[in-house]
């Protein structure tokens, strides 16, 4: 099981519109694990316009990937917070190997196990499902409006509030996301193959009620095994 005995780091990896937003938010109960969400992050600053915010806006605006010292910063921050002693689940970082290294020295030095689920998803479907994605600006409940419509039209079921579309929702913008996501972020699955225990689902077709029990269910095994391992001595 995970737990302070067993710190366990679950990255959700994928291109955008793969899903991972949708299965942090089943799983961060599941599993009882802080979501750290890069993009969220990285909004919040937007929304308070500090300094941060100011200088990333146009780079996520343009569907560019924000540098590494930038976003490294943050997740180091967020992991030394206390909710993180048991582990976290990260969702959207990381997205260059350069923060792939950083993420596996810092898990070494807090003995943090990686189990990574890489979520494939065909482009196409993709495109669909972020030209239709809406965002409650309240509590971030995600919906589509071909695929999971809100009951009222436009509006958050738990809020009310009016929905809203991502900047970088737009279809040019989503093209540079994935064109970002195979030249630097892509990359980082080979890098992953070769250290951590990796698990690969295919997304495109699935109830993400389904596709959470299946990660589940994988998760809890390989954190088992991980627990047999150090109980052995050997590692991973
Ligand atoms: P997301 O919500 O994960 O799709 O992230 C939205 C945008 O935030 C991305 O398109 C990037 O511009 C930026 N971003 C989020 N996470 C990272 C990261 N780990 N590295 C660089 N940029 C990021």
């Amino acid at each position: 099981m995970i737990g302070k005995r067993n710190p366990t780091g679950v990255v959700l990896f994928g291109p955008p519109g793969s899903g991972k937003g949708t299965q942090a938010k089943l799983l961060t109960e599941r599993l009882r694990l802080p979501h750290v969400s890069t993009g969220d992050m990285l909004r919040e600053h937007i929304a308070l316009g500090d300094a941060l915010g100011l200088e990333v806006r146009e780079v996520i605006k343009a569907g560019n990937l924000v540098p590494d010292p930038l976003v490294i910063r943050l997740v180091e921050d967020r992991l030394d917070r206390p909710d993180c002693e048991a582990g976290v689940l990260l969702d959207g970082f990381p997205r260059t190997i350069d923060q792939a290294r950083m993420l596996l020295g810092m898990a070494e030095g807090r003995g943090l196990r990686l189990l990574v689920i890489h979520l494939k998803v065909d482009y196409d479907v993709i495109t669909a499902r972020l030209t239709g994605r809406r965002v409650c600006p309240q509590c971030g409940t995600l919906y589509n409006i071909r695929l999971k419509p809100p009951i009222v039209p436009g509006r958050c079921n738990i809020e009310g509030a009016r929905l809203i579309i991502r900047e970088d929702d737009k279809e040019s913008v989503i093209r540079q996301r994935l064109v970002a996501y195979d030249a630097q972020t892509m990359p980082v699955l080979e890098f992953f193959a070769a250290h951590v225990r990796f698990f690969e689902v295919d997304g495109s077709d699935r109830k993400p009620e389904d596709l959470s029990n299946e990660i589940v269910n994988w998760i809890q095994s390989a954190a088992d095994d991980a627990e047999f391992d150090s109980a052995s001595g050997e590692g991973l």
